[in-house]
């Protein structure tokens, strides 16, 4: 039985060719939350789970608390484990879709080493065959076959959160490159620009990363620089900016949180034109933490100053939010089986 498989085909699956059963398992793992849902042949979403992803406890625990949440939205969905047809998981960190391994994955528990999730998260699950994919590459996948990417031919995600990540559509399909394409936070937007933490300069990452920005925030406060955002971060007893404590300083006008998302928006924006100058694409998605919290009120500003930079003024990409929510990396992941 196949524990982890190459990157599949982008189309749902046939219908010609029908399943023993047709309910999947899908899976967002998160740095904060595990968000898990089971869907039949449609996509439709038959029961879902949340569940706080362990800061402590390493590869073993996070797998424990997957399969806890898969569980509970298979009771939610009134089935049982060995009716899924195989279970997709979009997570952080480098995966290894052939071998069903996840190393790197920074923001989960003590996970560095390659760690055989598939077959761990299989035989915790009556040995239902575990697809593993990035956790912004499903999103995108997701919102490309089900939500705001619909039948597009071609797109741009632009997942804006701790960091910012992308992924491409082209010809109808997933453009893997040669397995690392679509890493729109490394567009270099200023050359010789801010450090990133991928140890090149300037890249769209270095100024609109959540991570990026707060680092710039802190050392402008230690300079004296007068900000609101540390004091938020502590009256919601949060250990870092989170999304909600940026959203909430800049609706304050704090300057200093506004002059940094002012300079994120730019970064995105010559980011998006470049892109787009360079593939001519129709459509750019945006979602993430930041996104989502952002696009409503900013949306407009990241369109500008995409505009500012393209090549062709005159036709410049739609600029959309994502259309599933916090349920696109679930129901990406779940498409992964094929
Ligand atoms: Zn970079």
């Amino acid at each position: 039985m196949p524990l982890g498989r190459r990157r599949p085909a982008p189309d749902p699956p046939a219908a010609s060719a029908p399943p023993a059963t047709a309910l999947r398992g899908g899976v967002d793992l998160g740095g904060t939350k595990i968000q898990a849902l089971v869907v039949d042949e449609a996509h439709t979403v038959l029961g879902r789970s949340r569940l706080e992803t362990p800061r402590e406890g390493g590869p073993e625990a996070v797998t424990d608390a997957v399969a806890a949440a898969l569980a509970e939205a298979l009771a939610a969905a009134g089935a049982q484990a060995g009716e899924l047809r195989g279970i997709g998981v979009g997570t952080p960190g480098s995966v290894d879709a052939a071998a069903g391994t996840v190393a790197n994955a920074r923001n989960l528990s003590d996970w560095i080493d390659p760690y055989p999730f598939a077959a761990r998260l299989s035989g915790r699950l009556a040995d239902v065959p575990v697809a593993l994919g990035n956790d912004v590459d499903v999103a995108i996948r997701g919102e490309h076959a089900l939500g705001a990417g619909r039948g597009q031919d071609a797109l741009l995600g632009v997942w804006w959160g701790t960091g910012v990540g992308g992924g491409l559509v082209l010809g109808g399909a997933m453009w893997a490159g040669r397995g690392f394409a679509g890493e729109f936070g490394h567009l270099v937007v200023r050359h010789g620009g801010a450090l990133c933490g991928c140890g090149n300069r300037g890249c769209v990452e270095a100024y609109a990363g959540r991570k990026s920005m707060e680092a710039w925030v802190r050392r402008r406060e230690a300079r004296g620089e007068r900000t609101d955002l540390f004091r938020l971060m502590e009256k919601h007893e949060k250990d870092r900016l989170t999304s909600g404590i940026w959203w909430r300083a800049v609706r304050d006008e704090d300057p200093l949180a506004l002059r940094a998302v002012e300079r994120a928006l730019q970064a995105l924006g010559a980011g998006i034109a470049s892109a787009v100058n360079l593939l001519d694409l129709p459509l750019v998605i945006i979602g993430g933490g930041m996104g989502d919290r952002f696009f409503a009120t900013h949306g407009a500003q990241i369109a500008q100053y995409t505009h500012d930079n393209l090549f062709r003024a005159g036709s410049p990409p739609e600029i959309v939010p994502g259309a599933l929510g916090d349920d696109a990396g679930a129901l990406g992941a779940a498409l992964l089986l094929g």
